[in-house]
């Protein structure tokens, strides 16, 4: 076999070319491992050596290859593995090709790369983070699914080239055909540290034979490498769930951190842009008044009319209701709470958190946090306020959203506005059938909405009235609906604050 006879037991390697100015040969200062020195860890399962079978300004190859110690693997299978003794799987590691590359390898590479796996490196930190010209061949890479979903998981990742071929049985006996190998190439245009996370996720996942226990830490530690490829990736259920050997309590958790991942990156900087073209539309004479400020006015209004002080704005965004709230001095507390950090920065930006005096600053308070996460830190507010935000959830996790809000946080009014789908057809600049903005997973007839409302209000103990806002077509309604929820059952319904029931009641 071509890499079996010419590179011995070489599991991964990764090139680079380059130019006179810009050496294939920063590849090591990339990797921490100088190109002239061969270089030898010891890891948890083994010996790992780095060397570089080429290294010049053209080209340059780093090689990983990982002696697995049988002895130690068995000894760890047996303290640490589910059962005790290790498995056949186990022992195909010791006895079958020691040059394929596995999980093994994978955790290797966590002590051989830890700086590049994190994109740090000292010498050349812009280097770092710019996409090169990679190559990675993994000769021999067990791989359960075969090529094909060697291809499917390598496939959606950036790589121009993703070149999986099975392995044969034996090279002499076509006839007996493949092994359970495929042999990997991928070429293209990446950073390195997401090349190597890549890897170091994929290469358990194909392997499908983690040997060592996964604990609860290894949530982190996926999240952490899948950073900016995992939270979108089509195969992310597979590569959840194998990642964790199949533990679904662990997967479950990684794939809602997903969720919240995804979330934030779709950030909702641009919401109010269709709102105010539309309202261009409007036949006022005078200047059209924006749809997401009168929202704001009816949202005040409506804390007021229910006499509250300490308020929260669930979903807050970049913080445009907090700012209205400051000026009225009858809000004493207002909290800000939103899972995006980036618009949590540009609320305290507009705010000018910073430079704020020490009242004012006392009365306000912004927050990261999930709302499909109950949260004692949000019991016993007068108000919270959900503008535009439930759109913004998949349906299936709306009712864990309901149960951190109207089941755990509990305030005594709570007021939801969502867009009518109804009016869309008024809108001129919005094609038929479309939702007003590209992360609304759903919108709602005032029907719809209502029927939500109403079953929520009577699962949790409120009754609920509706307010139009913006223009009441006769025919199609208003472009905001919003609903004022009252709590009317304060200290005899079982979902009141104090309670210790789960978000998975409801769900
Ligand atoms: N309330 C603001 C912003 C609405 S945009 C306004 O009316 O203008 C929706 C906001 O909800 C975004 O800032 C988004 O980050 C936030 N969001 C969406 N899902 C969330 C969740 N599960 N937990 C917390 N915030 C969420």
């Amino acid at each position: 076999m071509e890499h079996g006879t010419i590179l011995g037991r070489v599991f991964l390697t990764i090139s680079t070319t380059g130019t006179p100015e810009r050496p294939a040969t920063d590849l090591g200062f990339l990797l921490h491992k100088h190109p002239e020195k061969a270089q030898t860890f010891s890891t948890a399962h083994g010996t790992a050596h780095v060397f570089y079978p080429e290294a010049s300004a053209d080209r340059c190859t780093a090689a990983l290859l990982l002696e697995v110690d049988p002895v130690a693997l068995v000894r760890r299978g047996k303290g640490k593995g589910r059962g005790g003794a290790p498995d056949a799987a186990l022992a195909q590691y010791v006895n079958d090709r020691p040059y394929a590359a596995s999980s093994l390898l994978s955790v290797a590479m966590t002590t051989v790369f830890k700086s590049a796996l994190n994109g740090v490196c000292r010498a050349m930190p812009e280097r770092a983070q710019e996409p090169l010209p990679l190559r990675i061949e993994v000769p021999v890479l067990p791989a359960r699914g075969g090529a094909e979903l060697v291809r499917k998981l390598f496939g959606p990742l950036g790589w121009t080239r993703v070149d999986a071929v099975a392995v044969p049985l034996d090279e002499q006996f076509p006839e007996w055909g493949d092994s359970r190998y495929v042999r990997l190439v991928l070429e293209g245009e990446l950073r390195l540290a997401d090349a190597l996370r890549q890897m170091y996720v994929l290469l358990p996942v194909l392997d499908d034979a983690k040997h060592y226990w996964v604990a609860p830490d290894e949530v982190d530690k996926l999240l952490r490498a899948g950073e900016g490829w995992l939270a979108d990736h089509p195969e992310q259920r597979l590569i959840t769930s194998r990642y964790l050997s199949r533990r679904w309590g662990l997967t479950r958790l990684a794939m809602e951190r997903l969720e919240l991942v995804r979330l934030a990156e779709s950030d909702d900087l641009e919401v109010e842009s269709v709102d105010n073209a539309v309202d261009e539309t409007t036949d006022t004479e005078e200047k059209p008044v924006p749809l997401a400020e009168q929202r704001r006015a009816a949202i005040l209004e409506a804390l007021r009319a229910a006499g509250a002080s300490r308020v929260l704005d669930l979903g807050c965004g970049q913080g445009q209701l907090v700012q209205a709230l400051l000026k009225d001095v009858r809000f004493t507390e207002i909290v800000g709470v939103d899972v995006s950090m980036r618009a949590l920065t540009l609320a305290s930006r507009r705010l000018k958190l910073d430079r704020m005096g020490e009242r004012q600053a006392g009365r306000v308070t912004l927050r990261q946090g999930a709302l499909t996460y109950t949260d004692k830190k949000l019991k016993g507010y007068d108000a919270a306020v959900l503008s535009e935000v439930i759109e913004h959830l998949d349906l299936p996790r709306l009712p864990a959203l309901e149960y951190a809000v109207f089941g755990s946080a509990r305030p005594q009014t709570v007021l939801v506005t969502t867009p009518n789908v109804e009016y869309n057809v008024r809108w001129e600049t919005l094609p038929a059938g479309h939702v007003r903005h590209g992360d609304h997973r759903f919108e709602w007839t005032r029907a719809e909405f209502g029927d939500w409302a109403e079953q929520v209000a009577g699962r949790h103990g409120y009754t609920v009235t509706f307010v139009p806002v913006g223009p009441d077509d006769p025919e199609v309604g208003p472009p905001t609906q919003m609903a004022v929820f009252t709590m009317t059952t304060a200290d005899t319904h079982p979902g009141r604050a104090g309670d210790t029931t789960k978000e998975t009641k409801t769900a």
